[in-house]
């Protein structure tokens, strides 16, 4: 992984969870950010797209890019299911990392462990390259960043600390500089919070890049001006300005994602009346809906973005 680049290609924002594009936008887009020097690129089982990844290999070297993948599964049959899906649907023979999704703590993680085992195999045969876990918990970084099994840790990372389920932006820098003492690599999540601290995202974006903690930040792209964007903050070029009032005028809106579960904590924060719950799941009223990110807060299971 050491010549993985620093801004990692979050593809959720390419997942048709979140992207209407064709086939054929996506992989365009996955190959421009590839000719203007992103080589690493992050999906998962739940994204849904590895059809776009399988595009982008088709048209490059597979050696020249790094991909991350994860899935939910608790042991081996189902770790073997996950893998044979993403090395088929990609058309690749290797995986750069392969995470299990959303640990929350030591136990979740036990929960997993014969999964865990199997990928310690596949990584004896070369199959896996790295073992990481994807999380939103502070605790979790700091009980299960530091085993032994575990290479690669994917934390949310955030100058506000949008998304931590357990705590801050202070808390999760601690459990980073303990799992960094372990020699881990970290791939950072979530820089603008969902797209929720874009007030100042030069700042933002700098507070993923520039920290010793973080190896690689993963991004979600949807445009080439947020590549360009996001670029040209991490190389310190100028232009910014410019970038950044091109992308401000791409539409924009609040997103709840399908995996909702209708708890209705998110509905006091909006004063504006914006969001429902209707049958058992959140909507919001585009008409109502101002952006101003306060509901995203309430929701411990991130389903709240502005895409
Ligand atoms: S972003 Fe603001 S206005 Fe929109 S639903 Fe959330 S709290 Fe309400
Ligand atoms: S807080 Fe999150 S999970 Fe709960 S209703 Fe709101 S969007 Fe859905």
């Amino acid at each position: 992984m050491n010549k993985a680049s620093k801004i990692c290609y979050g593809t959720l924002s390419l997942s048709p969870l979140q992207c209407s594009y064709s086939l054929q936008e996506k992989t365009s887009l996955l190959l421009y950010a590839f000719q203007k020097g992103i080589n690493f690129f992050d999906t998962a089982e739940l994204y849904g797209n590895y059809d776009i990844l399988r595009e982008l290999i088709k048209n490059i070297n597979r050696k020249d890019i790094y991909i991350s993948t994860k899935s939910y599964a608790y042991s081996r049959d189902t770790l073997d299911e996950s893998i044979l899906k993403a090395l088929t649907e990609m058309g690749t023979d290797y995986l750069d990392v392969f995470m299990i999704h959303e640990q929350e703590s030591i136990h979740t993680f036990r929960g997993h462990y014969t999964a865990i085992e199997r990928l310690q195999e596949l990584k004896a045969l070369g199959v896996v390259k790295n073992i990481g876990i994807s999380t939103h918990f502070h605790e979790a970084v700091r009980d299960v960043g530091t085993q032994k099994e575990v290479d690669i840790i994917h934390p949310i990372f955030n100058e506000k600390g949008i998304g931590i389920v357990d705590g801050n932006i202070s808390q999760m820098k601690d459990s980073l500089k303990l799992v960094k003492s372990f020699g881990k690599k970290v791939l950072g999540m979530k820089p603008l919070g969902g797209g929720h601290l874009t007030d100042d995202p030069i700042r933002s974006l700098r507070f993923s890049f520039e920290s010793p903690l973080i190896d690689w930040t993963a991004v979600g792209m949807r445009y080439r001006e947020e590549i360009d964007f996001n670029l040209s903050v991490l190389n310190n070029d100028s232009g910014h300005e410019l970038l950044l009032d091109s992308i401000n005028r791409k539409p924009r809106r609040l997103d709840i994602a399908e995996w909702c579960s209708g708890c209705g904590a998110c509905l006091s924060k909006c004063q504006h009346g914006a969001l429902q719950l209707i049958d058992g799941k959140c909507l919001v009223d585009p008409d109502k809906c101002v952006l101003c990110s306060y509901c995203a807060t309430a929701c411990r299971d991130f389903c709240i973005k502005i895409i």
